[in-house]
């Protein structure tokens, strides 16, 4: 799709979020949560789109939620943090760099280190052997520095256990979630949103 695109425009970079893309594919998620078959307490957030509960599937928005800003005027510098994922919600951060999606454009740059982050992005299930790694990444930042809680593990069904460690600024639901919900949380999380 990308490669197709390329060619007929010569530019693969969305322009979300000056204008909305309707290339990019929404996720899919079941009708209604009622008839979850993994979950008592299923919410938005930790519904992993799994279609166990065989409801029909539709194409949703994946959710966003900013509880607290970050105010920020410079370059944003993000740190991501496995704590014990799957491996799909990295695939979707390391395409927010690519051409594709090129958030560099909008001031956004990832960091090897905590020391120099502004934003710890955190995704996956948090582990025992990953807690004191989370609390030492949060530590390290300096300040003004915020919590993005990416994918369904961490910004739903582990949520709590994140939170007991560390304040969640912001969440993505979706497992794994689009890109462009990944995005649109790093710029509403920091002031940048503008709709
Ligand atoms: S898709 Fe999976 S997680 Fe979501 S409501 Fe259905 S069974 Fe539950
Ligand atoms: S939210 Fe889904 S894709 Fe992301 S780490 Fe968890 S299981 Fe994997």
């Amino acid at each position: 799709m990308w490669i197709i695109r390329g060619l007929k425009k010569g530019i693969i970079t969305t322009p979300f979020p000056k204008k909305d893309d309707e290339y990019i594919p929404k996720s899919y998620y079941p009708d209604s949560l009622k008839n979850c078959t993994v979950f008592t307490d299923i919410h938005n957030f930790s519904c992993m789109g799994c279609g166990l509960c065989k409801s029909d599937m539709v194409r949703r928005e994946d959710h966003v939620e900013v509880r607290k800003t970050l105010s920020i005027k410079k370059s944003v510098h993000i740190f991501v943090l496995d704590v014990g994922s799957c491996g799909a919600c990295n695939r979707e951060i390391s395409l927010l760099g690519a051409p594709q999606y090129d958030f560099h454009r909008l001031g956004f740059f990832t960091t090897p280190t905590p020391k120099h982050a502004d934003v710890l992005m955190v995704v996956g299930e948090l582990t025992d052997d990953m807690l004191p790694i989370l609390r030492e990444s949060y530590e390290l930042m300096p300040e003004p520095k915020a919590v993005l809680a990416v994918g369904a593990c961490a910004s739903g069904i582990y949520l709590k256990r994140i939170e007991k460690e560390i304040p969640v600024y912001a969440r993505v639901s979706g497992c794994p979630p689009q890109p462009k919900y990944i995005l649109k949380a790093l710029l509403q999380l920091t002031g940048r949103w503008n709709e």
